[in-house]
């Protein structure tokens, strides 16, 4: 979603005459788009604002604005706390971007954009920006109105709004003339996309006239709640062509009492009953998760559970993390919290399981033919990279001319994070 509102932004500037640079020290105008989901995001926006800040030192007429999740949450703080900053502007109130910098260049400073009722903007594409780009995003819903207890979204992001269906085919279409493959779907709660206005729409009636975009060779959407995944959308995965056969489903935990108070809205067996149904209907779906350790009260029998729900899944992959408190939110106050220790030795353990899980269905690849679309360079020298509809990277030795292309390729080798690929 951020690399997504960063390209709004840049794609703004870009028509509204300024030119980007590769070096901060060279900038103008320099914006950091921040993310508050997790603490460690946070440290990193942090130290990147040190750093910002002493270029500015030197620089006095250098512009700095801080955008996104965290200039949201600490708004008129942020100015405070580091008084470099000229502007600071929400998520929701990214298209007055313009509006802002005029302001500022006309002598105006310490500007706080923090709204949230906005309605999602929509970019206005500009020429070339996305050239040699064979993959990319189109947010079809904002905000959230889920509260889950451990989250900060909903505060920051504002309350669930999606994007007209016309507006969002234009925008897909405008990619497709610049060049793009493969379009993924945001949104903090992408299943939950309906557009009321004149007709009922939802989110399969919107992957289905996706589905139909000529030039376009791949759809996939991200990210899914589990308690709104319909057996209509699961069964998109049996009958859209262009729909690649990976699901990522944040599951969060495994033991019913931790996703009750953390206000998940299903329990595990209905999770796992959801996995089942997408296996039916798409036995070869990869699917990955989202898990968190450490939530407040989850005992040691809580994390086994857990740790069970992998065993029985078997995930592709998952992201995990160490619960951490922001502000503000219900579990912020709950008791029972557990320690960073105690954290730190769940989530190592849960890795361990999980590279075992995605390294054994890794390696189960080896000497099967799949089809990669080409996206670019890899970072193994010399060689090219690309994804299975499955989600997994391959890295392989073949001509640049390649890139954008759909080859069949041979799997050499499985890999933790990635497989070797040959064209054979
Ligand atoms: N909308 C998605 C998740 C968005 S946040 C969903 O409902 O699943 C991305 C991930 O960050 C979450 O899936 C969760 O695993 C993690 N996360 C969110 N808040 C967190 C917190 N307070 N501490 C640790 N991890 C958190
Ligand atoms: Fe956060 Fe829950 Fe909304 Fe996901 S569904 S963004 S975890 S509140």
């Amino acid at each position: 979603m951020n690399e997504y509102d960063s390209d709004f932004l840049a794609q703004s500037l870009i028509q509204s005459g300024l030119l980007p640079v590769d070096d901060p020290a060279r900038a103008d105008l320099i914006l950091i788009n921040t993310c508050t989901v997790r603490e460690k995001p946070e440290q990193k926006a942090f130290s990147l604002f040190g750093r910002m800040a002493r270029i500015k030192r030197r620089k006095p007429g250098l512009i700095l604005g801080i955008v996104g999740c965290l200039a949201q949450q600490m708004g008129e703080g942020m100015i405070k706390r580091f008084p470099q900053i000229d502007f600071v502007m929400g998520p929701r109130e990214l298209d007055r971007i313009q509006e802002i910098l005029e302001q500022i260049y006309s002598g105006r400073t310490k500007i706080v954009a923090t709204g949230l009722e906005a309605p999602p903007p929509q970019p206005t594409l500009c020429r070339g920006y996305f050239k040699g780009r064979i993959t990319a995003f189109v947010s079809i819903m904002e905000g959230c109105n889920n509260f889950c207890s451990y989250c900060i979204v909903p505060y920051v992001r504002g309350r669930e709004i999606s994007r007209s269906p016309e507006k969002i085919l234009i925008e897909a279409g405008n990619l497709i003339a610049e060049g793009v493959k493969e379009i993924t779907l945001l949104g903090q709660n992408v299943n939950s996309y309906r557009w009321n206005e004149g007709k009922n729409v939802d989110f399969v009636y919107l992957l289905k006239k996706l589905n139909k975009l000529e030039g376009l060779l791949r759809l996939r959407f991200t990210t899914s709640h589990p308690k709104d995944l319909s057996d209509g959308l699961i069964k998109c995965f049996a009958d859209l062509d262009k729909l690649c056969p990976h699901i990522h489903l944040p599951f969060q935990a495994g033991s019913n009492q931790v996703l009750k108070h953390m206000k998940r809205g299903y329990t595990r067996e209905e999770y796992m009953e959801r996995i089942a149904k997408l296996r039916k209907v798409r036995p070869d779906i990869a699917i990955t998760s989202d898990v968190m350790v450490g939530f407040p009260g989850e005992s040691r029998e809580d994390f086994e559970m857990t740790l069970d729900l992998i065993k029985r899944v078997q995930f592709d992959g998952l992201f995990s993390f160490k619960y951490s408190d922001r502000k503000g939110t219900l579990a912020e106050k709950m008791d029972r919290k557990v320690g960073e220790n105690e954290k730190g030795s769940r989530l190592s353990m849960l890795q361990v399981l999980q590279k075992q899980i995605t390294l054994k269905k890794n390696k189960d690849l080896e000497g099967k033919r799949m089809d990669v679309l080409i996206e670019g360079y890899s970072k193994r020298e010399g060689q090219l990279k690309g994804r299975t509809v499955t989600n997994k990277i391959v890295n392989l030795t073949c001509n640049t001319n390649k890139i954008g292309s759909l080859l069949n390729v041979f799997i050499k080798y499985g890999f933790l994070n990635s497989l070797q690929g040959e064209l054979t």
